[in-house]
């Protein structure tokens, strides 16, 4: 036997003398097997595989205190998991074995549902589309939707302010949260779960928790906001000459549309290029070429016919005026679905056509047509052939800005030119005062790509933060913040 395994072999000897009073509490819901706890430990993007003693699944606030503090008696890391949809390894630890695993997935129950004050209260391992069927069912809309949404959970959305589709209207999983339970790196409940729009009461603690990436805590419920449900929706495809007309497009949609304004996504030709390559089911709605599209939603609650009337009359005005040289507005609800398969095609389609750089960024609404030119240029002048893969949520100023290989350059050859691709668009980003993480936070993957980015001030403040309320760091170590 060498050293190297005859430490390997004592550190599995004290991780088990250490496990036995969790795995007492935790019959059967502790994992050690390997075979039980692989799909745990290696993300969804299969960038990251770490290691860890165990897999905890948790049933309660309780159970969750009782790992966190033991955890914090003998300084272990606790890694949090809702989904593992993660798409910057936030959620999959290290590869030194010395962590718990806490998985939230058994805490799924709705807790209470108030349809006078308008609010869920549900378990952070909910899947976010349980919590819309909940809704549902009590006759509101909880509006949060994304890609991810049938395996996603509420805690990892919060832990994450996600984003997603309807960003416009309702705003980030943070704009939709009033109150959170949430355990302390020291192992405490803090029960913050209430349902008030209004509290001025000092420091606002549970937008700590919120797009922490588990630094700072566990969420283990929250009470999040519900709408009323629209009474009709109108989706449309409109053809744009340029990123400019898009924006044109969105400051009349703006105007005559107001609020019901719930969806704005920009799509270039070559995204759906590779769509109707890939998804023989998904057609342009439209037959006009166009370098650009747009896809609109609205949401009215009025009538059918109101929303409508009120919808052609936007899209005359953009003929009219030059803005938009086509438009399909969706006749059913089937057609509509279509127009947003479309849409939500896209990064599949690009996972089939092989390996890109993916970047997911904000600048403000203004700076869009500037930051999409000029980076474009930059790129393309810099590795000739390469296909820009550029489409997102225009309305929030939100870009998944990624790049594919020019035909017949290997994906490894490409790859290599990460680190290089990634300077150019985060200092364009920086240029335009953005920032390199609109949606998908920094994780382990984009850690050290905020220091570059973010005022040592800034930095310094995010780490007295986390000092202050996990001193041991324990919580979810490596991740945010080094
Ligand atoms: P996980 O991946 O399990 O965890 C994410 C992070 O949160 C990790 O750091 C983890 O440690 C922490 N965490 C999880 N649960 C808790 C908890 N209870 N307490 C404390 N910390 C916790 N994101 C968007 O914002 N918008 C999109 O439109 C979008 N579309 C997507 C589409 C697809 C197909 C995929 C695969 C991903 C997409 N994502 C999107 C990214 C991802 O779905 C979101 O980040 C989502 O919110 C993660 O939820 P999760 O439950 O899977 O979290
Ligand atoms: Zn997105």
């Amino acid at each position: 036997m060498n050293a190297r395994q005859d430490t390997a072999l004592q550190d599995s000897a004290k991780s088990a003398t250490l496990l036995a009073d969790l795995r007492t509490r935790f019959s059967g819901r502790l994992l050690t097997d390997e075979s039980d706890t692989a799909p745990f430990l290696l993300d969804w993007r299969k960038r990251y595989v770490g290691k860890a003693m165990a897999v905890a699944q948790p049933d309660s606030t309780e159970d969750v205190a009782a790992v966190v503090r033991w955890c914090a008696e003998h300084r272990i890391a606790v890694v949090p998991q809702g989904g593992n949809t993660g798409l910057v390894g936030g959620g999959v630890p290290d590869e030194s074995g010395h962590s718990i695993l806490l998985s939230l997935a058994r805490m799924n129950r709705v807790r209470a549902v108030d349809t006078i004050n308008n609010t869920i209260t549900v378990e952070a391992g909910c899947i976010l589309q349980h919590v819309q069927q909940a809704a549902r069912e009590a006759e509101r809309l909880f509006p949060l939707s994304l890609g991810a949404e049938g395996s996603c959970m509420i805690g990892g959305n919060l832990s994450t302010n996600a984003g997603g589709v309807q960003v416009l209207r309702y705003g980030n999983t943070r704009e939709l949260c009033l109150g959170l339970e949430v355990v302390t790196p020291s192992g405490e409940i803090w029960n913050g779960l209430r349902g008030l729009r209004k509290d001025n009461t000092g420091y606002d603690l549970k937008d700590l928790f919120i797009g922490a990436e588990g630094t700072l805590g566990v969420i283990t419920a929250a009470t999040m906001k519900l709408y009323p449900q629209p009474v009709a929706q109108v989706t449309a495809i409109a053809a744009v000459p340029d990123p400019q007309a898009a924006m044109k497009l969105l400051g009349m949609a703006q105007s005559r549309l107001a609020a019901s304004l719930t969806g704005f996504e920009l799509i270039s030709d070559y995204c759906l290029t590779i769509v109707e390559r890939h998804f023989a089911q998904c057609r342009r709605p439209v037959s006009t070429p166009s370098p650009w599209y747009v896809l609109l939603e609205s949401s009215d609650s009025e009538s059918e016919a109101h929303a409508a009337e009120r919808f052609e009359a936007l899209c005359s005005e953009a003929l009219e005026s030059g803005t938009i040289t086509d438009a399909a507005i969706a006749a059913s609800i089937a057609q509509s679905r279509a127009f947003w398969a479309l849409r939500e095609s896209v990064p599949e389609a690009q996972v089939l056509e092989g390996k890109n750089i993916k970047h997911d960024i904000s600048v403000p609404i203004s700076s869009i047509d500037r930051f999409i030119i000029e980076t474009n240029a930059t790129i393309e002048a810099a590795y000739e052939g390469v296909r820009m893969v550029v489409f997102g949520h225009l309305g929030d100023g939100n870009l998944h800005y990624n790049v594919s290989p020019a035909p017949g350059v290997s994906p490894e050859a490409f790859m290599s030119n990460e680190p290089a691709i990634n300077r150019i668009v985060h200092d364009a980003v920086a240029t335009h005062r953005g920032s390199i993480s609109a949606e998908h936070g920094l994780g382990q993957l984009k850690r050290d790509e905020n220091v570059r980015y973010k005022s040592p001030v800034e930095i310094a403040l995010m780490r007295s933060i986390k000092q202050a309320l996990d001193p041991q760091g324990i919580m979810n170590p490596g991740k945010v913040v080094g």
